[in-house]
């Protein structure tokens, strides 16, 4: 088979989950969005679901429903983008409960949907989404009355502990939501490191369930292993890879493995990689290709059937770091060709 495998450690997911849950006094709810960060929406949410988490975040409708489909009835789906024209049936029919960010939009809410649940989005300063202090002055009576699920409001900058920035939307959520009974939330993952300040009475985190920075203590959740297509002998001054960028400096053993930047292993990465055979590193040589990578095996001493590209170690941060990304989007775009495997 010439495909990478994908190996999903829903274990790990959980107690990724249960370390952040237990950073906090509050609830803690799971963000699944754009298919559970590339890992599968359904899986995650039911693996979750089945951890004790009841309330799940998606940034569309859309992709609600999915989730609304894996979860049956009962936990409580919520979507980012709020209620959008053209949402309302599927809002009602599969009981998402939409965070609007406008005015507009709480009245297509309350006009087409009276008495259905919806939470209320504030920009604390990210301007992003959600209404902003004045706009929400004008509608925080009318909104009350409706008894909304939930007040929130997102962090721009809570990777970066030291940045002035946090307390600055901290002090303005604070303002535009003191006195009111409905519940609060303003952490994802990195807001939750920031303590209990910044807890309200729910989290949102996302990346760190999937193992990813800025939560240090996170376990790795994917996994990628490689098979190895073909391997090779290469003379010294023989070159490897489109537009010759590697050129062997000695006698040398050379494998083709089966994945590329159309796995979502950007090409970007070149040669600042390595994939690992067991513990041992093998340098990625050349260019990346969309379906292949070159790999120096020389000190292997044998020819490996697969290569691990994503490992407890080579995570999803340090292929970021290389790519100069971030790790949500190594694992968003890992795409639709791996074989993928569930463990738990
Ligand atoms: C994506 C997102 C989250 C989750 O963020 P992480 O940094 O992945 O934990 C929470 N809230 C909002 C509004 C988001 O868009």
């Amino acid at each position: 088979m010439a495909t990478a495998k994908l190996t999903i450690d829903l274990a790990a997911l959980v107690r990724n989950w249960q370390a952040l849950d237990a950073k906090t006094n509050c609830e803690t709810a799971a963000v699944v969005k754009a298919d559970g960060y590339g890992l599968g929406a359904a899986r995650v949410a039911r693996t979750l679901a089945g951890a004790g988490v009841r309330k799940f975040f998606v940034a569309a409708t859309e992709e609600g429903a999915e989730v609304r489909q894996a979860l049956g009835p009962g936990p409580e789906i919520n979507i980012f983008s709020g209620h959008m024209s053209g949402d309302t049936d599927m809002i009602n029919d599969l009981q998402l409960t939409p965070m609007v960010n406008s005015i507009d939009q709480m009245l297509r809410h309350v006009e087409s949907l009276p008495g259905r649940p919806f939470g209320v989005q504030l920009d604390s300063g990210m301007n992003r989404l959600g209404m902003e202090p004045a706009e929400w002055a004008a509608l925080r009576e009318i909104a009350e009355q409706q008894a909304p699920t939930l007040i929130m409001s997102h962090l721009s900058c809570a990777d970066d502990p030291e940045n002035p920035m946090n307390a600055q939307q901290l002090a303005a959520f604070i303002e535009m939501t003191e006195g009111l009974e409905a519940p609060r939330s303003l952490a994802a993952t990195g807001g939750i490191l920031l303590g209990k300040d910044y807890h309200f009475d729910l989290t949102r985190p996302g990346v760190g369930l999937y193992g990813g920075t800025p939560f240090e203590e996170a376990e790795p959740v994917a996994h990628v292993s490689i098979p190895v297509i073909q391997c090779r002998d290469v003379e010294p001054g023989e070159t490897v890879g489109y537009s010759n960028t590697w050129t062997a400096k000695r006698p040398s053993r050379v494998a083709t493995i089966a994945a590329g930047y159309a796995d979502g292993l950007p090409r970007i990465m070149g040669e600042n990689i390595s994939v690992y055979h067991g513990s041992t590193a093998c340098p990625v040589i050349g260019r990346i290709s969309m379906d292949m990578i070159g790999v120096d095996v020389t000190d292997l001493g044998e020819d490996p059937r697969e290569l691990d590209i994503l490992t407890e170690d080579q995570t999803v941060d340090v292929l970021a770091d290389a790519a100069g990304t971030i790790g949500y989007e190594i694992l968003t775009s890992l795409g639709g060709r791996y074989d993928r495997r569930y463990t738990s």
